[in-house]
């Protein structure tokens, strides 16, 4: 079974609609990413399935749950944004681990889960650091730390290393890869570089203006895109 449908999901912004009836079955354990361009609803789409946005129409299942009508807090996502947010002025580990704080876990789970998490990231030797003594690549691994550390039924990434220069991106994209294999756990990744699509996903959502145009694995993308517009964005031949 899916871990997350999608489901005729409508959006509106006043008058406008930007998110049209798109449907997704997200499969347990897959690397989806949304890609398209800047403004076709690659964010609202992320944020709807975090509840950070409510939806106009259709319904949104977590795992067997409808969420739909859920705060983000009822709905066991993680989601790790481009500006990661890290409070400056806690360590890596308490940064790493202050949502088990909130949950008001035990000390002893809360450093468990710091630990493992930090060992997956490589992060092991910068716990007692402070952010700012931190480089970009490295800040990015605390994020994904703290969303790891809170072992979420799905990860929702919104364009992580678009802040990361173009070397560091390519080295945390095989890292990010890595720990979705290392975890085992369902991520919807979200990106304009087609690029990054192609080699990360294993399932693409090609959106544009709204609409999802095409959902596939990069070679049925590449191979047999649905229409123009994906072909050209892919950089397919045909
Ligand atoms: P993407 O992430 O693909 O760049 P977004 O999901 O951020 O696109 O935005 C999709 C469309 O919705 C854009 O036209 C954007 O201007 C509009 N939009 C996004 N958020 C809001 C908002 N809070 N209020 C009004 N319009 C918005
Ligand atoms: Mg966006």
């Amino acid at each position: 079974m899916a871990k997350v449908h999608i489901d005729a999901v409508r959006k509106f912004f006043g008058d406008v609609e930007v998110l049209k009836n798109i449907d997704i079955a997200i499969e347990d354990g897959e690397f989806l990413v949304l890609v398209g361009p800047s403004g076709c609803g690659k964010s609202t789409l992320l944020r709807s399935i975090a509840g950070l946005e409510g939806i106009s129409g259709g319904r949104i299942r977590i795992g067997d749950e409808d969420v739909t009508d859920r705060p983000p807090k009822g709905r066991d996502v993680a989601m790790v944004f481009q500006n990661y947010a890290l409070y400056p002025h806690m360590t890596v580990a308490r940064n790493m681990g202050f949502s088990l704080e909130l949950k008001r876990a035990s000390r002893a789970e809360r450093e468990a889960a710091v630990r493992k998490a930090a060992e997956i990231l490589g992060l092991t030797d910068l716990l007692g650091r402070y952010p700012r003594q931190l480089s970009g690549g490295q800040r990015q691994r605390v994020a994904m730390g703290r969303a790891i550390v809170r072992d979420p039924k799905v990860f929702l990434f919104d364009e992580p290393l678009s802040n990361l220069d173009a070397k560091l991106r390519v080295t945390m994209r095989s890292e990010i890869k890595q720990l979705h294999r290392r975890l085992g756990s369902t991520i919807v990744y979200v990106t304009h570089d087609q690029v990054e699509a192609m080699t990360m996903a294993d399932r693409i959502a090609v959106m544009h203006g709204g609409v999802l145009e095409q959902l596939g694995t990069p070679q049925e993308l590449y191979e047999r895109p649905a229409n123009r517009f994906v072909a050209t964005f892919i950089g397919s031949p045909a």
